[in-house]
């Protein structure tokens, strides 16, 4: 399964409400699933269906290597709290980066916490509070059905996006781009 990459119309288009969970769609959810999985570089922690062509209301998420994978049909998301720049735990600020936009990262501040309404792949529907890593994941990939980019909160923010090339040992050098 190919990841779309910007610039696509589809990553632009507002994706629409799921009215049922039926065969189509739990394969295309097994698809995705392989697809996050087999994300390397960058590692995928999360993924739109824009981002494999599908303009619905359904996304991904698999906030650490160890988690279980979460899918959140046509969430409601509440923000809560002030937004920030998330910290990671060594001080710095995250650079959030996206599969759609190979080697483009950029500092974007969140809500440190989300209320979701959603539907899971069994169309049961839950209420959960998520904060921290998953939270950032959640508004990322809500931006992505509202057909809105990761670059586009930088340049609204005055953040600093930056490209990313591999240095001699493989290592990810990070230079910032002019905007
Ligand atoms: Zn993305």
């Amino acid at each position: 399964m190919q990841i779309v990459q910007a610039p696509d119309a589809v990553l632009s288009s507002k994706a629409q409400k799921i009215d049922k969970v039926d065969k189509a769609l739990l394969q295309l959810i097994a698809d995705m699933k392989q697809a996050l999985l087999t994300a390397s570089d960058p590692v995928g922690v999360g993924l739109a269906a824009p981002q494999v062509g599908k303009s619905i209301q359904l996304f991904l998420m698999k906030p650490e290597n160890d988690s279980p994978i979460s899918i959140l049909m046509n969430a409601k998301v509440t923000l809560l709290g002030k937004p920030l720049q998330h910290k990671s735990k060594k001080g710095g600020a995250t650079l959030e980066g996206c599969l759609s936009i190979k080697d483009i990262w950029g500092t974007v501040q969140r809500y440190p916490r989300v209320r979701v309404t959603y539907m899971d792949e069994k169309g049961v529907t839950k209420t959960q509070v998520f904060s921290g890593w998953p939270a950032r994941i959640i508004q990322h990939e809500q931006d992505h059905l509202d057909g809105i980019l990761f670059p586009r909160r930088v340049l609204e923010q005055q953040g600093t996006l930056y490209k990313s090339h591999k240095d001699r040992e493989g290592h990810d050098e990070f230079e910032p781009l002019e905007i």
